[in-house]
């Protein structure tokens, strides 16, 4: 008996893989599909100026708005394109979009994108940013790429070789997602980046925990006396904001400027038009 319902689960086990190979596979189909015939689309997040409030920088996001599934966010389906064998030509469509939209913003001073680790080990890489840039026109040092700690779990050596050989173009070269990984602190002793993002997740705990604060500003000092520029991803709310400028972070991206969008310049009717005083003393949760 017990035999018997081990072989039954086993069998449900089975199922189950089958259906998701299944899934996987139709998935694959579709995606290669939609790129093929141009059904994805790319998106605008704006990046302002800490100092100032103007947008400076833009991320493109790629979107995929299934037929029948909705909306299928790049973080389930960036590891769909690289296991079809679709996120090199896909990764270099996305380039080319961003210097094409960036090279008709000349207020941007730079464009941001992501590249997977399947894209950031391929041999072609230098040469493919190479041609796109000449393509596009646009200057590498309006250009920066974004890379997470996975790049680095395979290769130290082909890895910073890589990074040395995009920088040496004038690319930089920003650390995503900055504090979710395993070793992020040893990451940056070992490789030269040109900036860090830090990830939404401390953002977060602005205001929610009482070490919040004092872990993102050990992180903006970290980086700063690295030589550093900072980021800080996932802004929603206005106390964040007036921590993060006290605090001395470079520049802030999140809802409460503007949700990724068709215009890399848009920004939501948030009033920064003061932002040339400082913050002041009692608005700022740092203070005291
Ligand atoms: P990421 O590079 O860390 O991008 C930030 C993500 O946070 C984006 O999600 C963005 O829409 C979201 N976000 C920004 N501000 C806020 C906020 O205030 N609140 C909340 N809740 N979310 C915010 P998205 O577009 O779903 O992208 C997810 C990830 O997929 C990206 O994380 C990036 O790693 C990857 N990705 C996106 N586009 C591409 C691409 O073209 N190529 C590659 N290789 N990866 C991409
Ligand atoms: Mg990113
Ligand atoms: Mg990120
Ligand atoms: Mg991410």
């Amino acid at each position: 008996k017990a035999k018997e319902s081990g072989r039954g689960r086993a069998l449900a086990f089975e199922a189950d893989m089958e259906r998701e190979v299944r899934e996987r596979r139709e998935m694959e189909a579709d995606l290669r599909e939609a790129f093929e015939y141009g059904k994805l689309a790319t998106e605008f997040q704006p990046i302002v100026d800490a100092r100032t409030g103007k947008v400076v920088s833009s991320e493109v996001l790629v979107r995929w708005y299934h037929p029948t599934r909705g909306e299928i966010g790049p973080d389930t389906f960036i590891p769909i394109a690289e296991h079809a064998g679709l996120i090199l030509p896909l990764g270099n469509w996305v380039l080319k979009r961003a210097c094409a939209a960036a090279a008709q913003c000349p207020e941007l001073n730079s464009i941001a994108v992501n590249l997977s680790p399947v894209q950031f080990m391929d041999p072609n890489l230098v040469e493919q940013v190479t041609a796109v840039l000449a393509e596009t026109g646009f200057p590498p040092e309006r250009l920066v790429l974004e890379i997470t700690e996975s790049v680095f779990l395979k290769d130290f050596g082909t890895a910073s070789t890589k990074l040395a050989k995009l920088r040496e173009l004038g690319i930089r070269i920003a650390l995503d997602d900055f504090g979710t990984g395993y070793s992020s602190l040893s990451y940056l002793r070992q490789y030269k980046f040109d900036k860090i993002k830090i990830d939404k997740s401390f953002v977060d705990e602005i205001g929610e925990r009482s070490d919040g604060l004092a872990i993102i500003s050990a992180v903006i000092a970290l980086a700063h006396n690295l030589g550093l520029e900072v980021t800080a991803e996932g802004v929603e709310r206005k106390f964040q904001v007036d921590a993060l400028r006290t605090l001395g972070c470079d520049t802030m991206q999140g809802y409460y400027f503007g949700k990724p969008n068709a215009n890399p310049m848009k920004i939501t009717d948030v009033a920064t038009e003061d932002w040339d005083q400082p913050v002041s003393e009692e608005t700022s949760p740092v203070a005291g």
